[in-house]
């Protein structure tokens, strides 16, 4: 019979956030499949064990997946963890899982510290319905494109951000949401420096032009006001005569005239221009 594979989350900065189910796991397991083992012995160190490891990270995902299933198959059991918070959440982790789902192997998530979870929690943004996005593409086409899908996104939206890359992130963001979209930065959770920034976009943008940003940061958008009691703004429409014409079509075509928005003289004007 095939052992199991524990999904074990690990602290995103506090650890105190072990839990007891997390440290029992890592204690019982076979072996421990770690993104880092470097990372990870440290964890070890901090909980007294002393384990046996394998890699398994974004680049071995391929042979070091099937090293891992080929022992799971053969009965032992193991513990997937990476550098920090939960597995398979922009971490590796996805494709093993969907893997062992197909052989039949057993899986068992364990719940624990996730960075988009505490963020969305403590954001004050609506919670009820949300989309995690992740990481933003660093391909500057595909990142557009990832934007222009989310334009009229009405739920919650949360990425993930690193420091270096958040001032161009937060200008991508206000380009595609507008100046005033209301943001919550979510830098250091859990960590000394834990810091929560309720603003809007502009704001943030202007902010972190003059302080480099540190740390690591999620954030949480606002979504969208919901279609109908929105009225489209002249600002609406440059935007989407702008993805258009970029998209390659022409000014005064079928496809510009089927959108709506129509009502607006101003954006009918530029349209046809
Ligand atoms: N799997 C992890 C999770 O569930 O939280 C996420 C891993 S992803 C590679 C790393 C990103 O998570 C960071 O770039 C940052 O956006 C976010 N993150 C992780 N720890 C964080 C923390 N303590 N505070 C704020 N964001 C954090």
């Amino acid at each position: 019979m095939a052992g199991t594979l524990y999904l074990v989350p690990t602290p995103i900065g506090n650890l105190e956030d072990i839990s007891r189910r997390m440290a029992d796991t890592l204690a019982r397991v076979d072996f421990i499949a770690a993104e880092d083992t470097r990372v990870t012995v440290k964890l070890l160190n901090h909980l007294g064990l002393k384990r046996p490891m394998v890699i398994y990270h974004r680049h071995n995902t391929r042979t070091g997946g099937q090293a891992v299933v080929n022992r799971l198959l053969a009965g032992e059991s193991c513990a997937l963890v990476t550098d920090a918070g939960t597995p398979a959440i922009s971490d590796p982790g996805e494709e093993l899982v969907a893997q062992c789902a197909g052989l039949g192997i057993p899986v068992c998530a364990i719940p624990g510290p996730c960075a988009l979870v505490t963020a969305l929690a403590v954001s004050g943004q609506p919670t009820g319905r949300f989309t995690f996005e992740g990481f933003l593409a660093m391909n500057k086409k595909n990142r557009r494109a990832h934007l222009d899908a989310l334009r009229g996104e009405e739920r919650t939206m949360i990425f993930y951000e690193a420091p270096h890359k958040l001032t161009a992130t937060l200008q991508d963001l206000a380009d595609a949401f507008g100046p005033d979209r209301p943001v919550t930065l979510c830098r250091e959770l859990t960590k000394l420096h834990e810091e929560i920034r309720r603003t809007t976009l502009g704001e943030a943008g202007a902010y972190y032009q003059e302080n480099t940003p540190k740390g690591e940061f999620v954030l949480v958008i606002r979504g969208a006001e919901p279609a109908e009691e929105r009225e489209a703004t002249l600002e609406d429409g440059l935007a989407l005569v702008d993805r258009l014409r970029g998209g390659g079509c022409p000014s005064g075509t079928r496809c510009v005239r089927r959108r709506r928005s129509w009502g607006c003289p101003e954006i009918s004007s530029m349209i046809w221009r």
